[in-house]
């Protein structure tokens, strides 16, 4: 069985007074025994205060990307070890603004992917397509692409120890939602692809959706059988919306 997992993608948001909110809000509103696992992706800033209000609780945090050296002269950025150093269970790599905005290619990606499962991080491999892509039948071919960068690079065994969020990129922050039925069905590709190279793993992955997922539409889109949680970026911003998707999951 397979656990749905609620992750929020914090982005560039953030103060030390909202983290502590925030994450007070989403302690008091949960419990380990509940019917989904959380977790939370701040800046960089706030994982320490993440990690003191977090440390011996149900709650996991992660980073929102990584450096795929190991340490040097690479000036302003973050590695996975350090990331591990700050308490993070996952960290997130090709998140479609990486991509987008900071030109991070699919071997990029699947370098960074390498990197985290080499400092013993759960990667949160983020794939989708743009609505050119989309409007133009390459959905499949595109997330494929992107999948196989990272098998490439890894090998399927790699992911029995990562997570995959599909997320369309014409959904994100636009308040435009796949619908079930059009998640579900990339879902099921994907578990499919990966399930031709090893059934256990891909039975045992598990698959988030993203984009615009909130309190209300999120007991549908976790009601299709391969869709296993979500990646949330706006509302994870307050313990309320955040907690609203946590509590829609049956
Ligand atoms: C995201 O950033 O991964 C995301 C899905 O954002 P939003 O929920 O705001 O669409």
């Amino acid at each position: 069985m397979r656990k749905i997992l609620v992750a929020g993608n914090w982005k560039m948001h953030g103060s030390k007074t909202m983290v502590q909110t925030l994450l007070e809000g989403l302690l008091a509103g949960s419990t380990a025994d509940g019917n989904a696992d959380l977790a939370v992706f701040p800046s960089f800033p706030y994982l320490p205060l993440a990690e003191s209000i977090l440390s011996g609780s149900h709650i996991q945090w992660g980073g929102q990307t990584l450096n795929p050296n190991v340490q040097g002269a690479h000036t302003g950025e973050t590695s996975g070890g350090m990331l591990v150093d700050m308490g993070c269970r996952y960290v997130l790599v090709g998140h479609s603004e990486r991509r987008a905005i900071y030109g991070e290619s699919d071997t990029d990606v699947a370098i960074r992917f390498k990197a985290a499962l080499d400092a013993g991080l759960e990667p949160v491999l983020c794939v989708g397509e743009t609505l050119e892509e989309r409007e133009a039948g390459q959905t499949e071919a595109v997330v494929a692409r992107q999948l196989d960068a990272v098998i490439d690079q890894t090998g399927i065994d790699s992911f029995s120890k990562a997570i995959v969020a599909y997320e369309p990129v014409w959904a994100i922050g636009t308040g435009l939602t796949a619908t079930p039925e059009q998640a579900q069905s990339i879902h099921a590709f994907i578990r499919d692809k990966l399930s031709s190279l090893n059934g256990i793993i891909a039975d045992s992955l598990r698959i988030l959706y993203g984009g615009s997922v909130k309190g209300s539409n999120a007991a549908e889109l976790f009601a299709q059988s391969d869709i296993d949680g979500g990646l949330v970026g706006g509302a994870s911003l307050t313990a309320e919306d955040f907690l609203a998707i946590y509590s829609a999951v049956a």
